[in-house]
């Protein structure tokens, strides 16, 4: 057959976005913000290509940007990662996910995913020969069973990909879960992708735990992260992966032909912007207020809100409101409400339909009011 990935579609963020655009909805479907980065940010990128920066960058990432990573990694969970060969910025998680796994995955090697899931993980799997075994995490609590995770383990499973906090159901991880994961891993030698692009959306209080901070999980990880999440930058594509020498060196090979390196006076820009911390120490609180703007309008509604403890996606039930499926529902409710969502039958392999929608809530005041406002009247 032509086709590597027969089953595969379009992306539901594009489709959703499309019907959006199409509706002229309000978009809260695919995860991105509606208002601008710092100007601050922006005028270093201004100034950086001014200074004629406009060349390759180094292949594993610009020295001032990988510093500054290696810095943030440090002061935030006390992991130590050398910015030379042990960082690697990327086009952003996606593509950091890709490499990662396109570095590591043969035919037939196992990999164990959790879902509800972000949409890249299992086809990129798929299209190096790899096996997915998946634990689904269901409604209301997304809790995981690691008794039934440790029967998906075999003697060739090869890499575990973990997303926490988690898009879509803003569950984090807890103490337990990470130490379960240590005693799973002890004695064998499965890799860990960890996708932590929403590491620095945390709210009540709670804290990221980062699988780099437990020494017997770190050496066999690939840390993703994301400026694009962290900065309100989606569309700049960048981000890294920090990583053990050894494995870092395997994903370089693969990096450079790939994409080689990233765009240069971002990577900079960004060096630039990190020097201070205070620019992303208030994220959590930034995006705590919207999630509460949005809960508390939605309180009166007939839809439920499930628990949202990180990422900036709020999941809701609309069993009290419709017994469709949610892609049927979602999709009506893009083009009745005029306002789009995410149905989570998407995160999974096996399509489960639990009647839950997520809605961005990385958005203006204004956005949010007239999303509430529409969905006020279902
Ligand atoms: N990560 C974002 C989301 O979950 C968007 C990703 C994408 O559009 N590919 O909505």
């Amino acid at each position: 057959p032509l086709s590597k990935l027969s089953n595969v579609g379009t992306t539901i963020f594009s489709q959703m976005t499309q019907l959006a655009n199409e509706n002229e909805a309000i978009n809260l479907s695919q995860g991105f913000p509606d208002f601008m980065p710092d100007s601050e940010l922006l005028d270093h990128v201004s100034h950086f290509i001014q200074k004629g920066f406009n060349q390759y960058a180094p292949m594993g990432g610009m020295m001032p940007l990988k510093e500054e990573i290696a810095r943030k990694i440090e002061n935030s969970h006390g992991a130590i990662y050398h910015p030379d060969s042990e960082i690697t910025v990327t086009a952003g998680g996606t593509q950091a996910i890709f490499t990662a796994i396109a570095t590591f995955i043969k035919k037939d090697d196992e990999v164990i995913i959790f879902e509800p899931a972000y949409d890249c993980y299992e086809p990129t799997v798929e299209l190096f020969g790899g096996i997915v075994k998946r634990f689904e995490m269901k409604a209301p609590d997304y809790e995981i069973d690691w008794n039934t995770v440790r029967g998906l383990v075999s003697d060739t499973t090869k890499m575990i990909i973990l997303n926490n906090p988690n898009n879509p159901s803003g569950k984090i991880l807890k103490e337990n879960d990470l130490q379960e994961l240590i005693k799973l891993v002890k004695d064998t030698s499965i890799l860990i992708l960890s996708d932590e692009v929403y590491e620095n959306i945390v709210f009540d209080g709670k804290q990221h735990l980062s699988i780099c901070q437990y020494p017997e999980l770190k050496e066999r990880s690939l840390l993703v992260a994301s400026f694009g999440k962290l900065f309100h930058v989606t569309g700049w594509k960048t981000g890294y992966c920090a990583a053990p020498k050894n494995l870092t060196a395997e994903f370089r090979k693969v990096h450079q032909f790939n994409v080689f390196c990233v765009n240069t006076p971002i990577q900079l820009a960004l060096a630039e912007y990190m020097k201070n911390e205070e620019h992303y120490s208030q994220l959590s609180s930034f995006f705590q207020e919207k999630r509460d703007f949005l809960r508390k309008g939605l309180a009166g509604t007939s839809f439920g809100l499930l628990d949202c403890e990180g990422t900036y996606f709020q999941a809701l039930t609309f069993d009290k409101i419709s017994d469709k499926n949610d892609f049927d529902f979602a999709s009506e409710l893009t083009v009745n409400q005029k306002v789009a969502s995410v149905p989570f039958s998407s995160f999974y392999k096996n399509k489960i339909n639990d009647h839950v929608i997520r809605l961005c809530f990385a958005k203006k005041q204004e956005t949010l009011e007239r999303a509430i406002e529409n969905l006020s009247r279902l």
